[in-house]
Parts: structure tokens; sequence; C-alpha cells
């Protein structure tokens, strides 16, 4: 292998997959880095968090998507920084790795905006690990409550979520079907009839991209099934068992779910360049660094400018996953010394799903499509999202079982330990 180029992808999530998948012929040496050993399927979180999908059903096996790809290797560690001028990475536990080739791949971590306690009381939802705890913390507030009923004045069944854009969305219309139905059943002497799901979004609107009609249809969705949604409506300060609204009303709650914004992973700092707002990695048209030719930045990590609007991608699966599909085909062209043409997202489509059967999509084209066909249209475009055949049959099985029976996961506590590391 000595003399073959060697392409180093950090992070194997949508854009770094994608990027190793298209390299599998390439004459190239891969190493691919995680500090998971599982890829996050992270348009599912909430469903793992509301106990609708399995854990095994949204992270999959990195090594087992890369069999087959005889020019990979993944090392199951953290990356600690980058040095552009001496093309090394430095990870925990092995030594530098030296690059041909970079793919900046990281993703995003939850941002608190400076919230006083929201990083000590929040619960953010943006890992397999924040699911988890959320699914946890959800079964043992109503345990708490079992043994002492008093904790219901002290506002136990008082579900918050901070942000109405699609994830606090979707979490909220799943989180009071949960309660409503099978918790309901599970805790047949708890007044889960008090229990409240309460959305606050400080903008004006629910899914604010969105266009007016789809806003409208997913925040009366959302209120058929007993969520509150309160528009306009920010949060000052976060504690254990309260939160403060911008306004100065204090709501007691034990449940704060931070579905409230993104910031770049902190590697991006450690590049010494220029950042975007959001400190993203500004990058070019073929979606390398400026000034460091062979270095890519993809996904929630980077700041890609959209060819045809001129504006910011959004942070999407799908942006990822095709900015990492042409990541890989520009390298292994560049290798060839063939010549490299600019990058073009395609877009298949915005939508969130409302609740069961329910979704608002707007499509390219301008058309919108809301209830149970939109849904259909979430359900497809996730599945193909999915990276491969059996972890489509895997999800599709899951959902289909639980739509034909009408009922969920298990419901059982996963972990011990109440706080856990949220990334
Ligand atoms: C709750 C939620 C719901 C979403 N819903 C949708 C949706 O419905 N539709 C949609 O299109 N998009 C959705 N998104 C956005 C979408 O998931 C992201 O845009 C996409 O995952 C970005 O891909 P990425 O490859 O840039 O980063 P990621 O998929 O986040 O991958 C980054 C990888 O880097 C690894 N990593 C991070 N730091 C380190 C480190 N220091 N060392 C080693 N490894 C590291 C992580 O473990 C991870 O595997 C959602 C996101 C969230 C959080």
């Amino acid at each position: 292998m000595a003399g073959t180029p060697h392409v180093v992808i950090l992070g194997a999530g949508f854009g770094g997959v994608g990027a190793a998948l298209k390299l599998r012929d390439a004459a190239v040496r891969i190493s691919i880095i995680d500090k998971h050993d599982y890829h996050t399927f992270q348009p599912l979180l909430y469903q793992v968090a509301t106990q609708e999908l399995e854990p095994t059903a949204v992270g999959y096996p990195i090594r087992e998507l890369l069999h087959r790809h005889d020019n990979v290797a993944f090392h199951n560690c953290t990356v600690q920084s980058v040095d552009l001028a001496k093309k090394q990475v430095v990870v925990d536990g092995m030594p530098p790795l030296e690059y041909d080739y970079l793919v900046l791949a990281l993703g995003a971590l939850v941002n608190f905006h400076g919230t006083p306690g929201a990083a000590e009381y929040a619960l953010p939802l943006y890992t397999m690990n924040d699911a988890i705890r959320l699914h946890d913390h959800i079964l043992k507030t109503l345990e708490a409550v079992d043994k002492n009923p008093a904790l219901v004045d002290d506002g136990a069944l008082n579900f918050c979520i901070i942000g109405g854009g699609p994830t606090g969305t979707e979490l909220a219309g799943a989180l009071a079907e949960l309660l409503h139905t099978e918790l309901k059943a599970d805790y047949p002497n708890l007044p889960i009839d008090e229990a409240q799901v309460i959305v606050y979004e400080h903008s004006p609107h629910l899914l604010a991209p969105f266009k007016p009609k789809l806003r409208d249809y997913a925040q009366k969705t959302l209120e058929e099934r007993g969520v509150e949604v309160q528009t306009s409506c920010g949060v000052a300060e976060v504690g254990p068992s309260e939160i403060t609204l911008a306004s100065g009303e204090k709501v007691k709650t034990h449940t704060l779910v931070w579905a409230a914004g993104l910031q770049a992973n902190p590697i991006a700092a450690s590049l010494g360049i220029e950042l975007a707002p959001g400190g993203r990695v500004p990058v070019g048209p073929d979606l390398q660094v400026k000034d460091h030719p062979g270095v890519f930045a993809i996904g929630d990590i980077a700041s890609t400018m959209d060819a045809k609007t001129d504006k910011p991608l959004p942070g999407l699966a799908a942006v990822a996953l095709q900015a990492g599909h042409y990541v890989g085909e520009t390298i292994a062209h560049l290798v060839e010394g063939k010549p490299v043409k600019p990058f073009h997202y395609h877009d298949k489509g915005t939508m969130a799903q409302v609740a069961r059967g329910a979704a608002v999509v707007e499509l390219p084209t301008g058309g919108t499509l809301t209830g149970r066909v939109a849904w259909l249209a979430w359900l497809g475009i996730h599945l193909s999202l999915l990276s491969n055949a059996e972890e489509k049959t895997s999800v599709f099985v899951d959902w289909g079982w639980n739509l034909l029976t009408n009922k969920r996961g298990k419901r059982i506590i996963l972990s011990d330990e109440e706080h856990e590391e949220s990334l």
C-alpha cells in the first residue's frame, strides 16, 4: 500500500459513511474514525426516546457497514485536533494519523445559547445517549410519581420541550401519544390525564421555515393530541424542577427537553481558520476548505452554500449524505487526475412527522402535502437515507409492527445513571 494516497475520514455519520461508500473502488486507503462504534440515524432518535423504536434500530454497527470494503480501516477513537499545516489528525489512544486527503464530517453539538442551568438540567436530543437518557428519564419520572404522588403538584407530569422546529414538533406528538396510550395503561394508578406536553418556541410559529398552511396543520394536529403550543415564548433559565420563561413566568417541571439549536463540532475551532456563523467550516463549491486543497468539510460541521439560492444549505441528513457521496467521487477523480465538478444539492423536499400517520411535506416544486400521504412520503425518504438493505428492513419491520399492533417497543429502564455523557 506504500505510495497509495491515504484518505482520513473524521466521523461516521451520514457524511462520513457516504464518502467512504463511494471510495470503495478507488485506488486509496481509507481510515475512518468515530468515537462511537455505531452510525447514528439521528432523524429517528425521538422514536427511541418515546419507545417507538429500539436503540439497535437507530444505531448500526460501523464495522458491519464496511464489510466488503477492503480499502477501509475503522478506528473507534475520539478526534482531539487537526493540524492542517502538518496534515495530521490527533486522536486518543493512537499515534497521529497523516493524511493526503481529509474529510471533516464530525457533525454538530447541542447549543444551549448560554441559557443559565440548561447544560445542567435540560435534556438534549442529539445523540443515542441523549435518546436513551430521555427514554429512561420519562419512565423514572413516572416511577417516582408512583412512589410519591405529591410530585404531581411539583410539576412532575409537565413535560416541556424548548424549540418548535422539526425535532421539537416530532417529539411533542410522539410523547403525547405515548403518555396517553401505553403509559396510561402501564400506570393505571397515576393521574396521567393531567400530564401535559408543552412546546415553547421563541419565534411566532411552530415549524417556522415551513409554509403557513403546513405550520397551521402541525399546530392543530398537536393540539388535537393534547399538546400545548406556546409561540413567541423563550426560556430564560432552567432549574432542576422549574423553568423561567423570558416573560418571567415560572413553570414547574422535572423534564425540559432541549431541541433549540446546534453548533458545529468544536474540532472546527482547532483548524485555526476563520469560521462561518455557528462555528462551521466554510467551504468552496467543491466542498474543499479555502487554501487547503485536499481538505473537505461536509454535513453539519460545514457551511455550504447552495449553488441555486446562494444561501447556506440546511443541516439535514440528505445534505450530509449527498455531500459525502460527492466528496467520495471527487477524491477518486482527483487521485485519477480527472477534472472536478462543483457540488449540487438535489432537494427532495422538507418534511416533519407530527404524529403517527400525520406529517407535513414541502416539495421542491413548491407544492405541499399533509396527513397520511405526507407521512408516507416522510417514511419513504427516511428509509432511503438508511445505509443498507438490512438496516432498512429492520426499521421497516419495527415500524410496520408498531403500526399494525398500535404498540411500541418494550418499556424498561435501560440505565442506572440519571445524568450520562451527552455526546
Ligand atoms: C434529533 C434530530 C432529528 C433530525 N431529524 C432529521 C430529519 O428528520 N431529516 C433530516 O434530513 N435531518 C434530520 N436531522 C439532521 C441530520 O441528522 C444531520 O444533519 C446529519 O446527521 C448530519 O450528518 P453529519 O455526517 O454531518 O453528522 P453526524 O451524522 O452527526 O455524524 C457525526 C459523527 O461524528 C462523530 N464524532 C463527533 N465528534 C467526534 C470526535 N471528536 N471524535 C470522533 N468522532 C466524533 C459522531 O459520533 C458521529 O458519528 C436531525 C438531527 C437530529 C439531532
